[in-house]
C-alpha cells in the first residue's frame, strides 16, 4: 500500500463572511459589519465555498418577516430562530456542498415572507471551487476488499438504517455554541480522501481519523439527541447525534458505548469509549458530520461561528 497525500487546501483562521442585499452582493467582508441595503440583508458564513464544507446563512429578521428559506445545489432549508437570538430577531440555516458537488457558479436564493404577503427574494450567484482531495492506491486483492456475500444484506441493511436515522430534518437548533473535538488526538486530516484500487475509486473517505488511545473517553461535538447507537458492520460501535436544522454528526470504531438511541447529550458528554471495532486496522475515532444530506468536514465545522 501506497499513500500520496496532497496539500492544495488552504486553512483560514476563522470563517469567511460574505454579506448579501436586496440587490445581490452589497460588501464582502472579514468581520460581518452589517451594511447598508434596502430589503432582507443576508450574512453567509463558511471556511471555504468548495466541496465538503458546510455553511451557515443568517438573516437579521423583523417583526414583519413571516418566514425565510434559502435554496441552494438543490436544496431548500427554513430559516430558524438563531442562538441567542430575541423572539422575531435573527434567524439562520445551515447548507452543506457535499464532497462530490461539482465545483462551478451555483445560484444562491434567499426568499423572505413578510406579514401582508410580500416576498422579496435575494440571488446570488456562488462560485464553488475545485478542491484537491488526498488519494490512497491500494493495490489489494479485490476479494479482500469487497465483503463476502453473506456480509453484503447485513451492510445494505445498516447502510438503510444510517440513511434513516439521518433523514428527518429537527426544525430547531440543539446545538450549544460552536462544534468542539470529541477527542484533543492528532487527526490525520484524511476528509475526501479517494481510496483507488488500480486506479478505480475504491471508495470515498468521507469523515476524519483521530489518533485516540485504545479505551479514552468520546465527547459529543455538540448538544443534541442520539439518533443511533449500534454496533455496525463497518462502522463497528457507533453513535450518530441529531443536532437539529438537518446537521448530524458520527463518532465510529468504538469499543463501548455510553449512550442509547433517544438520550439528549450535552456538549462534551462522553458518548462512548475509543476502540477498533468494524472495519478498522487499530484504534481510533472515525468522526464525520452531514448536513442536510452532504458530507462535509468535521474541521471546518469547527470553525462555523455558532
Ligand atoms: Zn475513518
Amino acid at each position: 500500500m501506497r499513500s500520496r497525500r496532497r496539500p492544495g487546501r488552504a486553512v483560514a483562521a476563522a470563517a469567511a463572511v460574505l454579506v448579501l442585499g436586496a440587490g445581490g452582493l452589497v460588501s464582502q467582508t472579514g468581520g460581518g459589519a452589517p451594511a447598508p441595503a434596502a430589503g432582507p440583508v443576508i450574512r453567509l458564513a463558511y471556511r471555504a465555498l468548495q466541496p465538503g464544507e458546510p455553511l451557515l446563512v443568517f438573516l437579521d429578521a423583523d417583526p414583519s418577516v413571516r418566514s425565510a428559506a434559502v435554496s441552494f445545489l438543490g436544496d431548500t432549508a427554513e430559516l430558524r430562530p438563531a442562538p441567542g437570538a430575541p423572539a422575531g430577531g435573527r434567524v439562520f440555516a445551515f447548507l452543506g456542498i457535499d464532497v462530490q458537488a461539482k465545483p462551478g457558479t451555483h445560484v444562491l436564493t434567499v426568499k423572505v415572507s413578510r406579514a401582508g404577503g410580500a416576498v422579496e427574494t435575494v440571488r446570488r450567484d456562488l462560485a464553488v471551487a475545485d478542491r484537491a482531495f488526498p488519494s490512497t492506491k491500494l493495490t489489494l486483492d479485490p476479494n479482500y476488499v469487497t465483503p463476502p456475500a453473506s456480509r453484503q444484506a447485513r451492510i445494505k441493511r445498516e447502510a438503510e438504517l444510517v440513511a434513516l436515522a439521518t433523514s428527518v430534518v429537527t426544525p430547531a437548533w440543539l446545538g450549544d455554541g460552536p462544534f468542539a473535538v470529541p477527542h484533543d488526538a492528532p487527526s490525520w486530516s484524511n476528509f475526501g480522501q479517494r481510496r483507488l484500487n488500480n486506479n478505480v475509486l475504491a471508495s470515498l473517505h468521507t469523515g476524519i481519523d483521530l489518533r485516540v488511545p485504545f479505551g479514552e473517553p468520546i465527547r459529543a461535538a455538540n448538544a443534541g439527541r442520539v439518533v443511533l447507537a449500534s454496533d455496525l458492520y463497518l462502522g463497528g460501535k457507533t453513535v450518530i447525534i441529531d443536532h437539529g436544522l438537518g446537521v448530524f454528526s458520527s463518532y465510529g470504531h468504538m469499543s463501548e458505548l455510553k449512550v442509547k438511541r433517544g438520550d439528549a447529550v450535552a456538549k462534551g458528554q462522553t458518548i462512548g469509549l475509543c476502540g477498533t471495532t468494524g472495519r478498522s486496522t487499530g484504534p481510533h475515532l472515525h468522526w464525520s458530520l452531514k448536513v442536510r444530506g452532504a458530507r462535509v468536514d468535521p474541521e471546518a465545522m469547527l470553525r462555523l461561528p455558532l
